[in-house]
């Protein structure tokens, strides 16, 4: 027989909690380790040539990386795991057409799935915990886009 569990216990923790979260700027997202990279999805590498106005192969040459499962991502700047978009500034120089990824943050599945998990990525991102509450729908909005 299957054990049951409490509808409660098994709803996400973004459906059972206010979750709160007002992005400062501060950029530390754009910004990590060597295991950090920003994926691509289908068509955002060419929305962003396209918005830089570069040639292709400078393009790729210049801002575009492979990671060890050969998935294209975009390259580090500086260091490893800083985004090479992410400007002296703290600003995104892409902003308009920046990743899906970048877009949904923090609101991410993995993120947004338990308590331990929201609060430990509170740990790199100032925003969250910050600000009013955000609407569950556009969390459920955030997450359906990642789908
Ligand atoms: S593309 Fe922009 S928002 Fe995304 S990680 Fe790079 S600098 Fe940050
Ligand atoms: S780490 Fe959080 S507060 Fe800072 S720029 Fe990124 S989303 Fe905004």
């Amino acid at each position: 027989m299957a054990k049951r569990t409490s509808s409660l216990y098994t709803q996400p923790f973004h459906r059972r909690e206010t979750l709160r979260f007002e992005c400062t700027g501060c950029g530390a997202c754009c910004t990590g380790t060597e295991e950090s990279h920003v994926f691509l999805e289908p068509g955002e590498a060419e929305a962003i040539r396209h918005h830089l106005g570069l040639s292709t192969a400078w393009f790729r040459r210049r801002y575009l990386a492979r990671t060890g499962e050969e998935e294209t991502v975009l390259a580090w700047g500086a260091e490893p795991g800083r985004c090479v978009f992410l400007g002296a500034d703290g600003r995104c120089r892409i902003y308009p057409v920046r990743p899906l990824q970048c877009r949904t943050y923090p609101f991410w599945p993995e993120v947004v799935a338990t308590r331990k998990a929201w609060e430990q990525e509170a740990r790199r991102c100032e925003g969250i915990g910050r600000g009013a509450p955000v609407p569950l729908a556009r969390i459920e909005a955030e997450l359906e886009r990642q789908r």
